[in-house]
C-alpha cells in the first residue's frame, strides 16, 4: 500500500482538572502517502501541534488511532517501538530550544545513532561528517556549540540530527516560522532536497497558507481542533471552499498588483473561541461571514464534495 499513515477518527483531550475538558485536537481523520508532503494548517491553538504529538507517541491518544505502516503506533511493544522510534522523527519550531547547549554539534547529531547502538569510531564520525554536509554545513562545525550558529544554521543542525538514524517519515512543526523571510525559503527548499533524494514523508506543520504553499503535496486546514478542509495544495489555492480557507488565503499578498488591487480581503471578527467551551453546531460560526441558523444546531462532517476534496460546511451539504 502507498499509505503511509493513516489518521482516524483522533481525539487528544487534556482534564484540567474540576471538570474542564480542554478538547484540544476532536474527532480528526487524514491519511498520507508515502513520499508525499502533507501540510496542516491553522491558527496557533488550533491543535495542530498536539496532532503531530499524538501521531509520534509525545501523546496518548483520547480516542482514534494512528497507524503508521499499517500498525497502530499507540499499540507498538519492543521490536516494533523500536522501529517506530527509527521510523518517525520530529523537527520543531525553535531549534535553539531542541538543541542542547552543553552538547556539541556532532554529539548532537550522533545521539540517536548512539541511542540506536548503529554506528561508532571512525564510522560514527564520518556519518555525522557526511550529514552536515548534506544539510550545507560542513565537519569543522562538528566541534562547535548551538550557540556559535545562526537560527538559520540551527535549523539546520535539526533536520542532520532528525536524519542521522534515516527516517521514513519527518514531522516537522513549524520548522521556518522563527526564521527570517530570506532564510525560510532556503530551509524549505533543503527539505525538499532531502525529500528527494531520501523518499521522505512529511507532515509539515504551519499557521498560515504561504509557508506550505511551496512545500506540500495536500493541505489540510484546521480549526479549533477540527480538521475544515483537506484537498491538493494546487486545488486549495485554486478554488478554497471551506470559509475559514477563504479567509486565511485572503489574508496571503499575490504580488501581481493588479489582482491584489482588486481582491477582497475577508477579515475575521472577533478571537478563536476557547476549546474549553468550543461553540455548538459549527465551531466556526461564531467568526463565519456566511453563517447561517442551522450552523449553531448541526455540526458539519468532513466530507468529499468534490474528488479529493474535503470539506465540513453546511454550505455544501
Ligand atoms: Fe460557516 Fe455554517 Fe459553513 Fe460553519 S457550516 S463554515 S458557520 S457556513
Ligand atoms: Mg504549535
Amino acid at each position: 500500500t502507498d499509505t503511509i499513515l493513516e489518521v482516524k477518527n483522533l481525539s487528544k483531550h487534556f482534564d484540567l482538572g474540576r471538570g474542564t475538558i480542554l478538547k484540544a485536537v476532536d474527532n480528526v481523520s487524514f491519511s498520507i502517502k508515502r513520499g508525499e508532503t502533507f501540510g496542516l494548517v491553522g491558527e496557533s491553538g488550533c491543535g495542530k501541534s498536539t496532532t503531530g504529538r499524538t501521531i509520534i507517541r509525545l501523546y496518548d491518544a483520547t480516542q482514534g488511532t494512528v497507524k503508521f505502516n499499517g500498525k497502530d503506533v499507540h499499540k507498538v511493544q519492543g521490536r516494533d517501538l523500536k522501529q517506530f522510534n527509527r521510523d518517525m522523527q520530529m523537527i520543531f519550531q525553535d531549534p535553539y530550544a531542541s538543541l542542547n547547549p552543553r552538547m556539541t554539534v556532532g554529539d548532537i547529531i550522533g545521539e540517536g545513532i548512539d541511542i540506536h547502538k548503529l554506528l561508532s569510531g571512525r564510522q560514527r564520525l564520518d556519518r555525522i561528517y557526511e550529514l552536515l554536509r548534506t544539510v550545507g554545513l560542513n565537519e569543522e562545525h562538528a566541534s562547535r556549540f548551538p550557540h556559535e550558529f545562526s537560527g538559520g544554521q540551527r535549523q539546520r543542525i535539526g533536520i542532520a540530527r532528525s536524519l542521522a538514524i534515516e527516517p521514513q517519515f519527518i514531522i516537522a512543526d513549524e520548522p521556518i516560522s522563527a526564521l527570517d523571510v530570506s532564510i525560510q525559503a532556503q530551509v524549505v527548499n533543503l527539505m525538499k532536497k532531502l525529500q528527494e533524494e531520501r523518499g521522505l514523508t512529511y507532515l509539515f506543520i504551519a499557521h498560515d497558507l504561504a509557508m506550505v504553499k511551496h512545500i506540500s503535496d495536500r493541505i489540510g486546514v484546521m480549526y479549533l481542533g477540527s480538521l475544515v478542509e483537506v484537498t491538493e495544495a494546487t486545488e486549495l489555492y485554486r478554488k478554497p471552499m471551506h470559509p475559514y480557507t477563504e479567509a486565511l488565503l485572503s489574508a496571503i499578498p499575490i504580488p501581481d498588483p493588479e489582482i491584489e488591487r482588486t481582491r477582497e480581503r475577508i477579515i475575521l471578527e472577533g478571537d478563536v473561541p476557547s476549546p474549553v467551551n468550543p461553540p455548538s453546531g459549527c465551531r466556526f460560526r461564531t467568526r463565519c461571514p456566511k453563517a447561517m441558523p442551522e450552523c449553531a444546531q448541526i455540526t458539519p462532517e468532513l466530507k468529499e464534495v468534490e474528488p479529493g476534496h474535503h470539506v465540513a460546511c453546511l454550505l455544501y451539504s
